[in-house]
């Protein structure tokens, strides 16, 4: 019998299964097009002997010790739907369900509540690092019921990345709590690609070569930005197409694609009244990559003349970038926090920042500072008011405003690093501008308004006619 089973045998859940395999555990396996459960079966080698195919769902179920435990890796929304609608009838009181794809918390807690009602078992599991993480060690994310996490904690210690011999795996808190940190991970991610994208546009008005950048970056991810997401740019700079010869970058479409998660990352931050607004700048900017008629028309229009960087020196691209990263970071920290106080998940975000350090694609040598930073407690849940933070951001900013500036004056689009200085510079102003949004709040609506002098609320004007 197998230990646990698995449904979708696409990218991400064959090579799950596959990393399950190698750890020793015998899995059943499932897909819908039974053609991928053969070429499946093929392609495993000699870990098929670990691996039992099943061509219907019923028998995946049947191949399984009790209490069973199936993992679904199809795409998020009705699909997990469908699978738990076919699977709730095969399976017994006490048998567990884990959804490993990217899903919406909200349909978490939805399918947490529905399915716990009918004395199963359900995990929102969060699992990044694409294929190859997934194949060798991804960083996950828990959510569920504590002791359903028990049931399967040494199969998801056992495949996750480690950091110094830490699995980076963790039960994060209940229902859709790990789906949640999941998608802040992925909002967090689309903050630093573009933050990264932006660098290359510079680098790329200022007419360096493709090789150039690869060394650069490829010299950058040597020092603070040491990253995943430096370290693969460097790869994907120096990569060529095989059919042109041409850089690879070059003959890409610049229109970016998105599943979801950048997006529920915004939405979520609105819900609960946060910021996000480098993530934010980040998912508009792959919706504005998208309408490239529009661009070239507007290009047309708008004629931008000669770019020009002259001014703008590699070090302070550096320096900006990661002060962008950890300006990023934070917002999603941030965000996090107030998710765990309103959904009362007790997150432990030094644990998230932990379980991020290895297998992830936001993995960074900064996370391991940011865990220690939040362990030693942070002021009002703000990363950038950690003492570590306020030092480095306070080296970084100057390069920041510097790249900013210049890049506006000759209107190069820096939509991620200018709203993260702006940020930045409007949380550490103790006096905003938000005396006069009152005022006209209360002159057109009687909103009312505090005093500065006096305790209480429900002020109102005399205003002048
Ligand atoms: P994929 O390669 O496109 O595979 C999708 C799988 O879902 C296939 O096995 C497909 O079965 C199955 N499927 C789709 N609709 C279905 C339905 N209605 N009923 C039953 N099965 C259905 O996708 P993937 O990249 O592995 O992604 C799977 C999940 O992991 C998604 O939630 C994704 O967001 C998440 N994820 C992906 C990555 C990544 O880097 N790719 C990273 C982290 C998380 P058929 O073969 O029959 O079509």
């Amino acid at each position: 019998m197998a230990r646990i089973g698995l449904t979708g045998l696409g990218t991400m859940g064959a090579a799950l299964a596959l990393n399950m395999a190698d750890n020793g555990f015998d899995v059943a396996v499932h897909n819908r097009s039974n053609d991928k459960v053969d070429a499946f079966m093929e392609s495993a080698g000699d870990l098929a002997t670990r691996l039992t195919p099943a061509y219907e769902l019923n028998d995946l179920v049947a191949a399984l010790e009790a209490p069973r435990a199936v993992i679904i890796m199809v795409q998020a929304g009705a699909a997990v739907d469908s699978v738990i609608d076919e699977l709730v009838p095969l399976l017994d009181k006490g048998d567990l369900i884990i959804d490993a794809g990217n899903a919406d918390f909200n349909d978490t807690r939805r399918r947490t509540q529905a399915l716990e009602e009918l004395g199963l078992g359900f995990l929102g599991m969060g699992v990044s690092g694409g294929e190859e993480g997934a194949r060798h060690g991804p960083s996950i994310m828990v959510g569920g019921k504590r002791e359903s996490f028990e049931a399967i904690e040494d199969i998801v210690s056992a495949i996750a990345a480690k950091y110094r011999k830490d699995p980076c795996a963790d039960w994060l808190g209940p229902d859709g709590a790990g789906h949640f940190v999941k998608t802040v991970h992925n909002g967090i991610e689309y903050a630093d690609m573009q933050l990264i994208a932006e660098v290359y546009g510079l680098l790329r008005a200022g007419g360096r070569g493709m090789g150039e950048m690869a060394e650069l970056f490829a010299d950058w991810n040597e020092g603070p930005l040491q990253s995943y997401l430096i370290e693969i740019t460097a790869k994907i700079l120096a990569s060529r197409d095989a059919e042109t010869g041409e850089p690879m970058v070059d003959v890409i479409v610049d229109s970016a694609g998105q599943k979801g998660t950048g997006r529920w990352t915004v939405i979520e931050a609105l819900k609960l009244g946060q910021s996000a607004t480098t993530i934010e700048a980040a998912v508009a900017a792959r919706s504005w990559s998208a309408g490239k008629a529009m661009r070239k028309d507007a290009e047309k229009a708008y004629p931008h003349g000669k770019d020009n960087t002259a001014e703008i020196l590699d070090a302070d691209l550096e320096t900006a970038l990661f002060a962008a990263r950890i300006i990023g970071y934070g917002q999603g920290m941030a965000l996090l926090a107030a998710a765990s106080e309103h959904f009362d998940w007790s997150l432990d975000l030094a644990r998230v920042a932990e379980i991020w350090r290895a297998g992830c694609i936001i993995r960074s040598s900064l996370l391991d500072d940011i865990a220690s930073a939040i362990r030693a407690g942070i002021p009002h849940g703000q990363l950038i008011l950690a003492p570590a933070f306020v030092e480095r951001l306070s080296a970084g900013v100057p390069a920041l405003r510097r790249v900013v500036a210049a890049s506006v004056h000759h209107g190069l689009p820096v939509p991620a690093l200018s709203s993260a200085l702006s940020y930045f510079d409007t949380v550490r102003r103790g006096r905003g501008t938000a005396d006069l949004i009152q005022a006209q709040r209360d002159y057109f609506g009687r909103h009312g308004f505090e005093r500065i002098d006096r305790p209480g609320t429900g002020f109102h004007g005399p205003w002048a006619e």
